[in-house]
């Protein structure tokens, strides 16, 4: 091993989290309030690769000052980053592993990729794989193809599987479902059989989101309701089934086997520091958090941020409560903590929301299901 990068590793001396953002998909699905741009096929390589230049030219401005440090993990997220032809995909990871003085991408613990079904082939999973991808996550949704198609997917159930099983044939050994409930017109017994197909598949993560309609979306402008019982009685219908099946709950959307929970996500939950790069992307970096700018040409044009927020110290704790709390292992409460939101504490205790254990706060059964109301209180 390079005496400098063993001395990196031995003297902790890591960047932050490493998040990148590929803005581009298909099609917009109807729920979709992301920063992500639809870009037909016979534009994507073009638009692709002038982002991609962007994207190093915020490397570049970004990454200097960390140079011969290794990030503790990398996420590469959308969008749908597997839109990326194979040679953009090689294009992206040697420009940014170039910052990482004789890296070897063995060494970063988690390098994760997201993947829609339609747009990846075997080709690009074993890409992926010789740049030292090690996690996988798909957005699969559904295991009906009308849901998948109410939703304003572009793939069905069968493209889902053939991605699955190509990625597990090439050797990803750490896979992640992401799945939707608490759609109009889903029933438990629909629901049922999407958590039921996912589990069959052995994933080692499940992430579920109850739908939510923003405001921008098709769904939104369509007028769309949903049904708060219906989603609560599904909701923790998936809690019980999952752990039924050896996947315990460690964040309130996320479930695992164990020790294959995600450790980027991790990293934001405990409010710990990271880089993000691309359209909309956003960093936290030493209290202060930096928004990267959502119009596409003023990206490409060089003007990256948008937004830089200072923190001041009691809202960062609050900011830590909110995201801690959405850790079934909940949060170490500090003594400063104790000192200004003790009365909060108290009432959500009493209400039976939260619960104390060996100084660590914690959403109890019923705070897991009320855990927005919760995170009001610390607003
Ligand atoms: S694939 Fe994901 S990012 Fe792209 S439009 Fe659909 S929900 Fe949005």
């Amino acid at each position: 091993m390079n005496a400098d990068r063993k001395n990196n590793i031995e003297a902790g001396r890591l960047v932050p989290a490493i998040y990148i953002h590929i803005p581009f998909c298909r099609k917009k699905c109807n729920y979709c309030d992301f920063v992500s741009t639809q870009i037909d096929a016979d534009k994507t390589t073009d638009c692709a690769d002038k982002y991609l230049k962007a994207l190093t030219r915020e490397f570049a401005y970004r990454l200097p000052s960390t140079v011969y440090r290794l990030p503790s993990t990398v996420y590469v997220g959308g969008g749908t980053p597997s839109l990326l032809s194979e040679s953009q995909i090689k294009f992206l990871f040697e420009k940014l592993f170039n910052y990482f003085h004789n890296y070897e991408s063995s060494i970063i613990p988690e390098i994760t990729f997201e993947l829609n079904p339609e747009s990846i082939t075997g080709q690009k999973l074993k890409t992926l794989k010789d740049y030292g991808v090690n996690r996988l996550s798909i957005g699969l949704q559904s295991f009906d193809d009308d849901i998948l198609k109410f939703l304003g997917r572009v793939h069905n159930v069968k493209d889902f599987l053939r991605c699955y099983e190509t990625a597990r044939k090439i050797g990803f050994m750490n896979i992640n479902i992401d799945l939707i409930f608490g759609i109009p017109g889903q029933t438990l017994e629909n629901w049922h059989r999407t958590l039921n197909g996912a589990i069959k598949l052995n994933p080692e993560h499940i992430s579920i989101y109850s739908l939510t309609i923003e405001n921008g979306t098709k769904f939104f402008e369509n007028g769309l309701q949903k049904d708060d019982d219906t989603d609560a009685d599904m909701y923790e219908f998936a809690i019980r089934f999952l752990k039924e099946n050896g996947y315990h709950q460690y964040e309130i959307s996320n479930f695992a086997k164990p020790s294959f929970e995600c450790k980027h996500n991790i990293n934001y939950w405990k409010n710990g520091e990271y880089l993000g790069f691309g359209l909309g992307a956003v960093s936290y970096i030493k209290g202060r958090r930096i928004k990267n700018t959502e119009n596409l040409t003023d990206y490409l044009n060089g003007k990256f941020r948008s937004e830089v927020e200072e923190r001041n110290p009691e809202q960062k704790m609050s900011e830590d409560l909110m995201l801690g709390l959405r850790l079934t292992s909940g949060m170490e409460i500090s003594d400063n903590i104790k000192e200004k939101f003790s009365a909060r504490i108290n009432n959500l205790k009493n209400d039976g929301l939260l619960k104390e254990q060996n100084n660590f706060l914690k959403l109890t059964d019923k705070g897991i299901m009320f855990a927005n109301c919760v995170f009001r209180e610390f607003l």
